[in-house]
């Protein structure tokens, strides 16, 4: 049997075909490659497909005996989600139920779901937990909301049974170098920062300096890509042992500052470069720092790399020589 990774070819889901890979676990990838690469697809079956042909997604799930689905395939910039709300949820949600319904047709009842620490919008407090209000402040936030909805009706009425993930900021590449972090346009901070310390870039822009945080800046919860795969793994045995469905939040429970990881980057790489003070950039909550006790306490989950330096060192290690 063979777990399907839609977007399997993007940064998380590639990092997760690794592992299950190694584990000796059958994977096949499934990926419409808009965002994702080609060649991050080094383990398991690869199929060239959109979630928007349902015939496609269906001669998947004919071709191979799918046991459980991993569904990272969305869109995933906030800003263009405002600006473009109708490409965000006919991929985000309506192709996630094409992609349902050739589950519920080839009697497949395993889903892990990518969601997001966005689906908590402007949280009231830090850290968040998992029953806190989901308030979701942009297009991206609302289709990754509406989908765990979706699979919650959908456990109800099919028996469908899923674990939710709502991932804080993912961050860091594969320990070994092989694959790691390609995104165009690049807009995630720690990439951007490895940029200027390269020189691929003139500077750095820190968004805001005016936030209520210890020194002015965004404090986010980065979380090491390979503790994603891991948490991915868990909830993935849970559900085979049939245990129930859930939503868990995954990050290290620390906060840490744009001017940190500035910091951070200058000390892993060793290089100096220049930061420029910017204007706040629209739709950026202060704070976002994920409580994380659930997915330890439930799923065992325990990241091995939450040390903002090792996210930072792997992901230097990866772009110094980017495949991608
Ligand atoms: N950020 C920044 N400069 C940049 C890119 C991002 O100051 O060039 C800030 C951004 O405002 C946010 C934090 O870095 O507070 C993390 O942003 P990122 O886009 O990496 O992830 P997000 O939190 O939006 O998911």
């Amino acid at each position: 049997m063979a777990v399907l990774i839609c977007g399997g070819a993007g940064y998380i889901g590639s990092h997760v075909n690794k592992m299950l890979s190694r584990m000796g676990r059958e994977t096949v990838v499934f990926d419409n490659l808009v965002y994702g690469h080609r060649e991050a697809v080094k383990w398991g079956s690869f199929i060239e497909g959109d979630l928007k042909n349902p015939e496609e997604i269906e001669a998947v799930f004919e071709k191979y005996p799918i046991e459980a689905v991993m569904h990272f395939a969305a869109y995933a910039y906030v800003g263009e989600s405002v600006i473009e709300p109708e490409k965000y949820y006919r991929n985000n949600v309506a192709c996630t139920l094409n992609l349902l319904h050739a589950m519920r047709i080839h009697g497949c009842d395993k889903i892990i779901f990518s969601s997001t620490c966005a689906t908590y919008g402007e949280p009231e407090r830090v850290p968040i937990t998992e029953g806190m209000p989901q308030e979701p402040i942009n297009p991206y936030g609302k289709s990754k909301l509406m989908v765990e909805k979706i699979l919650e009706d959908y456990a109800k009425a099919y028996g469908l049974r899923y674990v939710a993930l709502r991932y804080f900021n993912a961050a860091g590449a594969d320990p070994e170098g092989e694959i790691g972090e390609s995104h165009d346009p690049e807009t995630h901070l720690i990439p951007l920062v490895l940029d200027a310390a390269s020189g691929r870039r003139p500077d750095i822009k820190v968004f805001g300096t005016d936030y209520a945080t210890r020194d002015g800046s965004c404090i986010r919860d980065y979380i090491h890509v390979n503790d994603l795969g891991s948490a991915h793994i868990l909830a993935l045995d849970y559900l085979e042992k049939g245990k129930e469905s859930g939503c868990f939040n995954l990050g290290n429970e620390k906060g840490t500052s744009v001017l940190e990881v500035i910091e951070a980057v200058r000390k892993v790489t060793g290089k100096d470069f220049p930061v420029t003070l910017a204007e706040r950039r629209p739709g950026d909550p202060a704070t976002l720092v994920g409580g994380s006790k659930k997915a330890r306490e439930v799923l065992g989950w325990e990241p091995e790399y939450g040390d903002i330096e090792t996210i930072v060192e792997h992901a230097w290690k990866w772009h110094q020589k980017k495949m991608f």
